[in-house]
């Protein structure tokens, strides 16, 4: 049980953060939320999660701005007493070649699935040894290991997150902390939805088609993953059978990188 437990999941109001953040409640541990979306549907999860039995709380802050997310860090450790679980999950993407690439959308996405990390990371790891024990689990992805094409940003980020990952699992390594890395292949996220629809749009194809050609391009099992199987793999990273997995990470890719 993760009761009296205090997380705090980055980017939660939707898809991947979402369901690890219920996860994580439904194993009793007090919950911070963040991300963007109308505040109607964030009190509406914010309920969801409370009628767990455990505290709530929703932070705005921008992932992309240093000073807001040490503010975060600060404010739930101020609020609820600590932080004893942080879940960088975050993360944007842009579509384009290397040479098309707009230079802002390069460094929006490296400021928020890379440096957005390391900021929440940094800022939690003192409260974390002080007390002797930590999780961090960033969520990378198979695009952490692998590379596709279009996707330099995206996937240059994820390939850091994992080298950080690495580095923090080392420095961290007698202190009752650990810190690793989940690599999903395909879940059906708003992230997700809309490169099909842009890519259904851009090659005159239905949605249906687009779906399962996606899917099978890079991914043997020709289905996606859900939030609640990450959500369980970060439940697991929490759990005391966990306590020496450190530095790595856990694939949920249908056989993506298994190729
Ligand atoms: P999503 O778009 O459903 O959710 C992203 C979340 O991040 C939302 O809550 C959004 O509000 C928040 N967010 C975006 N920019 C932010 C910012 N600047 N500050 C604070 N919050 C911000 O996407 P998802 O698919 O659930 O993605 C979650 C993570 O999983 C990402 O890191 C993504 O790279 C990774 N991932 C997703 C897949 C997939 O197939 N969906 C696969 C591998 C990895």
């Amino acid at each position: 049980s993760l009761k009296g437990r205090i997380a705090l999941v980055t980017g939660s109001t939707s898809g991947i953060g979402l369901g690890i953040a219920r996860a994580l409640a439904a194993e009793g541990a007090d919950i911070v939320l963040n991300g963007f979306g109308a505040l109607d549907e964030i009190e509406a999860v914010k309920v969801e999660i409370a009628a767990k039995g455990v505290r709530v709380a929703y932070h705005g802050a921008d992932i992309s701005r240093p000073d807001q997310v040490a503010g975060m860090v600060e404010q739930t450790q101020a609020e609820f007493g600590g932080l004893d679980i942080l879940v960088n999950n975050a993360g944007v993407q842009h579509v384009a070649s290397i040479a098309e690439f707009p230079a802002e959308q390069w460094d929006r996405v490296i400021a928020i699935n890379l440096s957005g990390a390391f900021h929440a990371t940094k800022a939690a790891i003192p409260g974390m040894t002080a007390k002797g024990w930590g999780r961090i689990i960033n969520v990378a992805s198979a695009h952490g290991l692998v590379a596709s094409p279009q996707k330099a940003a995206y996937v240059a980020a994820k390939h850091g997150i994992i080298g950080l990952t690495k580095v923090a699992g080392i420095e961290l390594a007698n202190t009752g902390v650990t810190c690793n890395a989940i690599c999903p292949g395909w879940v059906l996220t708003p992230l997700v939805q809309k490169q099909i629809e842009d890519r259904a749009r851009r090659e005159g194809r239905d949605v249906a088609a687009m779906t399962h050609d996606l899917l099978t391009e890079k991914q043997p099992m020709a289905k996606f993953s859900t939030p609640e199987s990450i959500g369980a793999v970060a439940v697991f990273l929490c759990s005391d059978a966990a306590a020496t997995i450190t530095g790595t990470q856990i694939s949920v890719d249908g056989g993506w990188t298994a190729q």
